[in-house]
């Protein structure tokens, strides 16, 4: 297992829209084992096949109240009505805003072993699976909330990526 690098917005492959895997073999597995080690290690709730540099549909969810779960291919149905919710990302850390998402959601899709699943979640849980979602159709958050705040968001994320890469620079 390994730790993987996180890719920063807007780098690639973060904005593409992410492939389907057409086959789930022990490379889909290998690859969702070094997800979740990477989500552990950052302190996330979540993460997304492109936020680890791989273009594909996969994503790993641990939301605190449920078992950390992976999901290969997912198709999402929303349910319920729209609530507000403060989302973050590991893509834009320490940048934070309020997003609307469906409360609730009917998720279809594979586990990494290849098995078909089909459940639903709702409050937290659907927020972190929709956010997710989200990154395999090359959206981040910030599309989600209205323009006039995203671009202040945006603003202030430019300012922080510098300092992230100039830290980075000097090691
Ligand atoms: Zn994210």
């Amino acid at each position: 297992m390994a730790i993987l690098d996180i890719v920063l917005y807007p780098d690639d492959p973060l904005t593409n829209v992410a492939e389907p895997f057409e086959r789930i073999d022990s490379e889909v597995m290998d690859l969702a084992q070094d997800m979740f080690e990477t989500m552990k290690a950052y302190e996330g709730v979540g993460l997304a096949g492109p936020q680890v540099g791989v273009s594909k549909q996969i994503i790993v969810v641990h939301e605190p109240e449920s078992k950390p779960m992976c999901l290969v291919n997912p198709v999402l149905i929303l349910q319920g009505e729209r609530i507000e919710g403060e989302e973050g990302c590991l893509s834009l850390p320490h940048v934070y805003a309020v997003v609307p998402r469906a409360s609730r959601i009917k998720v279809r899709a594979y586990s990494p072993r290849g098995k078909k699943m089909e459940f639903e979640a709702e409050d937290f849980l659907a927020r972190i699976i929709q956010h997710e979602y989200d990154h395999l159709q090359g959206m981040i958050f910030l599309e989600r909330i209205d323009i006039i705040t995203r671009e202040k968001k945006l603003q202030e994320w430019q300012e922080i990526r510098k300092r992230i890469l100039s830290e980075i620079q000097q090691g």
